[in-house]
């Protein structure tokens, strides 16, 4: 089976599954367990934050922010692609009762100048604008990532109009690694990031969200109340610091194997054309009279797995488990799926 569905798929490498057995843990809601204290103080500190909180999932991470950064009410700025308000379940209107100002941006990612036009005057009859949520890489985008001074005019902008800068940064390893960008002068851009472990870094669950003190003191009372407060958790804590040790600069592979992903179908007859491969994403078009659907089952019928991203177009995404091997296998796949195609559908 060549899964090429989510970067979320892997398992355990047998290096990190022991590192997990040897963690020490204790009881986080009281915050006793030397595992998630030490993961979130090396996790902040690599941001140049104050503290972290940890988390089962990056919809949680994202949505406790959200929730402590607004108001009732308050109107959220992001791009009309971006996760947390496409994919996390309604959460903004859910858990916080706030508004959505939907940009277009360039492949998800935001302008400053873009930002400005949609920040609300203050005028009881208009929600107030209170937080800005940037996405890195943008998923959707195709695994894009900002050019650091696009988001420090952003930051800017935030802090002239007293609003918070969010980041999704469930990939921002990846971006990172190709950008090359200094972690802590990244990090300290925002006033609070999400960072996911069961992507790219191969961890079976954990997100860490950062932020300074009252920020995380915040969060913990909203983790709460989200149900999120878990107590011998540590055990997943390891996992993650065992994957900022061992799976950060691998990630660079990942980047390698899509780019030729993306070259393999961007040659291929079935395809119109394919986002430009950034990072471990790949998204390509169908030609004309092509179903996505469809030829996702096409492709299941030679054991690649793969998901519909829109009526005609399909994202693959690189990872930890997909290998060399698997990709020669792909190629070799692919090139005898065209005459299939034609002929099924
Ligand atoms: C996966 C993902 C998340 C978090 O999703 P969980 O499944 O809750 O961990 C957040 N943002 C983006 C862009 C993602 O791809």
């Amino acid at each position: 089976m060549i899964d090429l569905r989510s970067d979320t798929v892997t398992k355990p490498t047998p290096g990190m599954k022991e590192a997990m057995f040897s963690a020490t843990v204790g009881d986080d809601v009281f915050g006793e367990d030397p595992a998630i204290n030490a993961l979130q103080h090396r996790v902040a500190g690599m941001f140049g934050q104050e503290a972290g909180i940890f988390c089962p999932s990056g919809t949680m991470t994202n949505q406790v922010a959200i929730r402590v950064h607004t108001q009732p009410g308050d109107e959220v700025i992001c791009a009309d692609v971006a996760h947390v308000y496409l994919y996390e379940g309604g959460g903004i209107a859910r858990n916080s009762m706030a508004s959505v100002r939907l940009l277009k941006g360039d492949r998800g990612r935001l302008s400053a100048q873009e930002v400005k036009s949609a920040i609300q005057p203050d005028d009881s009859h208009l929600p107030r604008t209170s937080l800005v949520c940037l996405e890195d890489t943008v998923n959707k985008g195709g695994g894009c990532y900002y050019n650091i001074d696009d988001i420090r005019s952003i930051r800017q902008l935030c802090d002239e109009n007293r609003l918070r800068l969010h980041l999704d940064g469930a990939r921002l390893f990846n971006g990172l690694v190709e950008s090359g960008y200094d972690f802590k002068e990244y990090g300290s851009l925002f006033h609070s990031i999400s960072i996911c472990f069961s992507k790219g870094l191969g961890c079976p669950v954990g997100s860490v969200l950062v932020g300074d003190v009252d920020f995380i003191k915040e969060s913990h009372r909203v983790r709460k109340g989200f149900g999120g407060g878990m107590r011998q958790a540590g055990y997943l804590a390891q996992a993650c610091d065992f994957s900022l040790d061992n799976h950060v600069n691998r990630l660079k592979e990942d980047h390698k194997r899509a780019k030729k992903l993306g070259e393999i179908m961007s040659q291929h007859p079935d395809v119109k054309s394919v986002t430009p491969v950034d990072t471990n994403i790949v998204i390509f078009e169908l030609r004309e009279g092509l179903d996505s659907g469809m030829y996702v089952k096409l492709m299941e019928d030679a054991d690649i797995y793969a998901v519909p991203f829109g009526p005609a177009k399909i994202r693959l995404v690189t990872h930890l488990d997909f290998t060399d091997e698997h990709l020669q296998a792909f190629e070799t796949a692919m090139l005898n799926m065209k005459s299939n195609a034609i002929r099924r559908i």
